[in-house]
C-alpha cells in the first residue's frame, strides 16, 4: 500500500494494475487515498463501482475528532450510489452493470428493536456500517443489499441518488414530528440537514419555514432554495423575530439540526405553547441540557428525539428522490475529484460547501 501525498491534489492518479484507490481516514485531521487490490464480493455482497460518493456532517465530525464507533484508520465516506461491478454468490435482485443506490445501514430484523418496529435502534445497524465509500469501488453487505438497496432510476442523477442516507434520516424525523401544512416551522441550523428538512417540508406545502443560522453565505442558500424567512442568530433581534411569527405566537414544530447544546436550548425556548420540538442533532458527548420544568408542564411541549431511520424511511426517501419533487439535488453545491479528498475537508471546514460530490 502507498500513501498518497498530501500535497497531490491533482487530477491525474495513476494506479496500478489490480490496484484501486480508497481513503482511509487514518487519524482526526489525517485523509489517505491508499492504493489496495480489487476486492471481491461475498454471498450476498455487491461490488460497486462509485460513481459519486457525498460528504456528511458525519464524516465532518469523525475528520475532526474521530468516531465513537469506527476503529482508525478507517475507510471512509458513506453516501454513495454507483454501478454494480462484480455480484457475490446468492445475489438475486442485482446484476452487473444495474445502478444502484443504497442506504450504508441495515438492521438485523430478528433483535428486540426490530421486533418491536424501531429498527433505527438495531445494534448491527450501526455496527456494520458501509464505510469507504471515498474510493474507486466500494463492497456494500448482503445484510444492506438485501433491505435498503435500489435500483437507480436512469434519469436521476447519481449525485442526488446518494442523498439517500441522509434524506432517510429527515423522512424518519419527519414521519414522527408529523409536520402539517398549516405549520409554521422554524429549523434551527442552516447546514445540510437544515436545508434538506426546509426542502422535504416545502414539498408537503407546509405554510412557513424559517430558517434561523449563522453566516451570510448559508443563509443566503437557504433563501435561494425556498426558506420563507432566513434569521441570522448571530445578530441582535433574532429572538424577537422568531417571537413574532406564527401570528405572535412562535413556531408551531422546531426542528434543531446544530447538534449543539445551545441550540436544543434555543429549540426548547423558540417553540410555542402547544408546540413540538425536534432535537435532530446529536450533540457531543457527555453534554446535557437543563430543562424548565414549568415551561415543560404547563406550555404543554411535545420533545422528540429521532435517531437514524427504519427501512420504510428508507423507501419512503427513495420514492420521494425518485419522484424529483424535491430538487434534493440543488443542496450539492460542490464536485471535486477523488484524487482531491483532502482539499474537499478543507472546503467543508471553511463552509464553502453544503454538501460536496466527490466522484473517483
Ligand atoms: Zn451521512
Ligand atoms: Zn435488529
Amino acid at each position: 500500500m502507498k500513501a498518497t501525498p498530501a500535497a497531490d491534489t491533482t487530477t491525474s492518479y495513476a494506479v496500478s494494475p489490480g490496484q484501486v484507490r480508497q481513503a482511509m481516514l487514518v487519524e482526526p485531521g489525517r485523509l489517505e487515498v491508499r492504493e489496495v487490490t480489487l476486492p471481491h464480493p461475498g454471498p450476498g455482497e455487491l461490488l460497486v463501482h462509485v460513481e459519486c460518493a457525498m460528504t456528511c456532517g458525519t464524516d465532518l465530525k469523525a475528520y475532526r475528532r474521530g468516531h465513537p464507533m469506527w476503529r482508525l484508520p478507517a475507510a471512509f465516506g458513506h453516501e454513495f450510489a454507483g454501478v454494480v461491478a462484480e455480484i457475490g454468490s446468492g445475489v438475486e435482485n442485482f446484476r452487473p452493470g444495474d445502478a444502484i443506490m443504497a442506504a450504508p445501514t441495515a438492521p438485523c430484523g430478528g433483535c428486540f428493536y426490530c421486533g418491536r418496529g424501531q429498527e433505527n435502534l438495531c445494534s448491527q445497524a450501526m455496527e456494520k456500517m458501509v464505510l469507504g465509500a471515498y474510493a474507486d469501488y466500494l463492497l456494500v453487505g448482503a445484510h444492506v443489499v438485501a433491505r435498503n438497496a435500489f435500483h437507480k432510476p436512469a434519469d436521476l442523477p447519481f449525485e442526488e441518488a446518494a442523498l439517500l442516507e441522509p434524506l432517510s434520516c429527515v423522512v424518519h424525523a419527519q414521519e414522527i414530528a408529523r409536520p402539517e401544512p398549516s405549520d409554521t416551522v422554524l429549523i434551527i441550523g442552516a447546514g445540510p440537514f437544515g436545508l434538506l428538512h426546509m426542502l422535504a417540508l416545502r414539498a408537503l406545502g407546509v405554510h412557513e419555514v424559517i430558517v434561523a443560522g449563522r453566516g451570510e453565505q448559508r443563509l443566503q442558500w437557504a433563501q435561494q432554495l425556498g426558506a420563507d424567512h432566513v434569521v441570522d442568530v448571530g445578530q441582535s433581534g433574532a429572538e424577537e423575530a422568531i417571537a413574532r411569527s406564527n401570528g405572535g405566537f412562535g413556531p408551531d414544530l422546531v426542528i434543531e439540526c446544530t447538534g449543539q447544546v445551545g441550540g436544543w436550548a434555543d429549540a426548547f425556548d423558540r417553540v410555542r405553547r402547544g408546540g413540538r420540538v425536534v432535537f435532530f442533532g446529536g450533540c457531543p458527548l457527555n453534554t446535557t441540557l437543563a430543562l424548565d420544568t414549568r415551561r415543560m408542564h404547563y406550555d404543554n411541549l411535545t420533545l422528540l428525539s429521532p435517531f437514524h431511520f427504519r427501512p420504510r424511511d428508507v423507501k419512503r426517501a427513495f420514492d420521494m428522490l425518485c419522484s424529483r419533487k424535491l430538487g434534493a439535488g440543488r443542496i450539492v453545491n460542490g464536485h471535486l475529484p477523488l484524487s482531491q479528498l483532502t482539499e474537499v475537508f478543507a472546503m467543508l471546514e471553511r463552509g464553502a460547501v453544503l454538501k460536496c460530490a466527490v466522484i473517483p
